[in-house]
């Protein structure tokens, strides 16, 4: 079992999981009944058939190069002040290299 993102307290999704583990408790194999007419229904009767995945132009970050739809840098990177930025890649040292005394 994952544990949630610190960032979803209160999202919907945690809220339909709950939902969905008080069925299961209350009722075994309601979960798997769920998926199982979810897959069927998708299958046969066509359901999510006109779905389309909204279209999103990706580019490279402008300091790290990964993709992003961001203009510029993208998420990550706009999350560090600017001096932090600035400093050279040499100054930061991965956390698995960094040995315990
Ligand atoms: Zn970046």
């Amino acid at each position: 079992m994952y544990e949630e993102c610190p960032f979803s307290v209160g999202a919907n999704t945690i809220y339909y999981k709950e939902l969905l583990n008080m069925l299961e408790a209350e009722r075994p194999g309601a979960k798997l009944h769920f998926y199982l007419s979810f897959l069927r229904a998708k299958e046969k009767e066509g359901l999510l058939a006109n779905w389309e995945e909204p279209r999103v132009e990706l580019h490279a970050c402008d300091r790290c190069g990964q993709p992003t739809s961001a203009p510029g840098r993208c998420a990550f990177c706009r999350l560090w002040p600017e001096e932090v930025l600035e400093r050279p890649q040499s100054a930061f040292v991965p956390l698995t290299l960094v040995e315990e005394t």
